[in-house]
């Protein structure tokens, strides 16, 4: 392959939809760039569990018809990886559980309709925690992960493999979901932007429901511009999902004409204790440094409730989890396991299909919502909820964002903390609290330790994406951007 073509990879969603659009390049040199890419390195990232590459290679040729009849928008062209709990007809989705090995979906989700419409081919479906429950990638019934920055540790999750494909070039955007931080976590570990939409602007019809009151679909990119027009793609309005907002898609109109000066910035104090590293508190406060020499006020605010974020948010998802996942049964979807009658075969095929943290999950929301304990836990933990939502409200009366650091830590180091039960759980503490309230939040770069990236978090009021990705342009602006991405060798 020519220079010319190998650097394609390098270039951003965006930059790439205008050389398609400018007929620099053609659609089928973009998408066979990233498929050779993806052929020769994923064997070392572990990002995709299915390519897709007969299926891309014609909807790369309905993109080039598209561009050339004059009708290509901004990402006209420009191929995408896609979680693999979001189904996508005619590819299997598996959710990276046994359980749905070989489970072909019969319909596409509508942000997967919405995908196509805009010409953007498909590569394939990426790596995750089994049914988005975990923050390595390391549940993943298929095989693991590898953060791109460094082979041996982890590129968070659960949405890892949409993160390391868009890392290590492999493709130029991606898509993932975010019940407690799976898009902003690994956005954070493998130094992308990731972004989790205000709850109900993305519609969930055909994501695979982990915590059907916190998931939400979101886009991963290189930079802030790539991500929001992805989401303009995805976003808005549909009538298949009844807790879509009746709102518009989240437009890109102002997207540059934002200014960090005078804007004030919530700094919160709770996201900075004891159990963040040293070396992440560092790179966060030299970067929040620069921001105010650029112009934002900033201060600290303190919202107490978060300290409960997590062992409330471990009741709710496991609850709503636990129901969710009864539909998996061996009698609709997925492979059977013999069993003698009925109920043994329902039994087995769970026992066989669903993975180690699945089944734990499962126990934990049964559990919180059995007679005996639904008071105590449940809805304990919907008031401790609401209760967090209102204290977010209210520190947002005084600020126009808030931020604080992505993830407690850089990436581990693979299989490093998978026998402590509680240490990857913690992981989440900082993300949670915007899928309890539903708030929109955007993780970007703001520097490195020892190598590896560390992420800011930016967090709007509901249904302010819009003024968030703004905020978040002007914060790329004024941070250390990343000048060379992973060299994969
Ligand atoms: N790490 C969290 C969990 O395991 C969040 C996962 C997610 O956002 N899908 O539940």
């Amino acid at each position: 392959m020519s220079s010319h073509l190998e650097s394609l990879v390098d270039l951003s969603a965006v930059d790439l939809g205008r050389k398609l659009r400018s007929k620099e390049v053609s659609c089928q040199e973009v998408t066979t760039a990233f498929l050779d890419r993806i052929n020769a390195h994923d064997a070392k990232i572990g990002s995709f569990l299915a390519l897709n590459q007969e299926e891309c290679m014609s909807a790369t040729k309905e993109a080039q018809q598209l561009i050339d009849s004059g009708e290509g928008g901004a990402l006209c062209g420009v191929p995408i990886a896609v979680k693999d709990n979001i189904s996508t007809k005619g590819l299997e989705t598996t959710c990276a559980s046994k359980i749905l090995k070989g489970y072909i979906p019969p319909f596409d989700a509508t942000v997967i309709k919405a995908v196509r419409r805009s010409g953007m081919p498909i590569l394939g479906k990426t790596n995750m925690d089994e049914f988005a429950m975990g923050a390595s990638t390391e549940t993943s019934a298929y095989k693991i992960a590898h953060n791109p920055w460094d082979l041996e540790r982890s590129p968070g999750g659960s949405s890892g493999g949409s993160a390391a494909s868009v890392a290590a070039r492999l493709a130029p955007i991606s898509l993932g979901s975010d019940t407690g931080g799976s898009i902003r976590q690994p956005a954070s570990l493998c130094g992308t932007v990731g972004f989790k939409p205000t709850y109900g602007r993305c519609s969930r019809y055909g994501l695979v429901a982990f915590a059907s009151s916190l998931d939400q679909i979101g886009p991963f990119g290189r930079s802030v511009e790539d991500v929001a027009e992805l989401a303009q793609v995805v976003t808005g309005y549909d009538p298949m999902d009844c807790t879509s907002r009746e709102l518009g898609p989240i437009s890109t109109k102002d997207l540059k004409n934002g200014s960090l000066k005078g804007t004030k910035v919530g700094i919160i104090k709770e996201t900075l204790g004891e159990g963040t590293d040293g070396s992440v508190k560092s790179v966060f406060e030299s970067a929040v440094s620069l921001l105010s020499q650029a112009g934002a006020q900033i201060e600290e605010v303190s919202i107490p409730s978060l300290n409960y974020g997590v062992t409330t948010y471990y009741i709710i998802a496991p609850a709503e989890a636990s129901s969710n996942l009864a539909r998996f049964d061996g009698i609709r979807y997925g492979p059977r396991s013999e069993g003698s009658g009925h109920v043994h075969m329902v039994e087995k095929t769970r026992a066989e299909g669903f993975g180690k943290e699945v089944k734990t999950r499962i126990m934990i929301g049964t559990y919180a919502l059995s007679a005996g304990y639904y008071d105590a836990f449940y809805v304990r933990a919907q008031t401790v909820r609401a209760k967090m939502t209102q204290e977010l409200n209210q520190a947002f009366s005084g600020f126009d964002v808030l931020i604080s650091p992505t993830s407690p830590i850089p990436s581990f180091k693979l299989g490093s903390l998978m026998d402590d039960p509680l240490a990857l759980k913690v992981l989440d503490f900082c993300t949670i609290p915007a899928n309890m309230a539903g708030i929109p939040g955007i993780s970007l770069n703001c520097g490195f330790t020892s190598g590896l990236p560390v992420g800011m978090q930016i967090l709007a009021p509901q249904c302010q994406d819009e003024k968030l990705l703004q905020m978040a342009y002007c914060f790329e602006q004024t941070l250390p951007t990343i000048l060379a991405w992973p060299d994969l060798g």
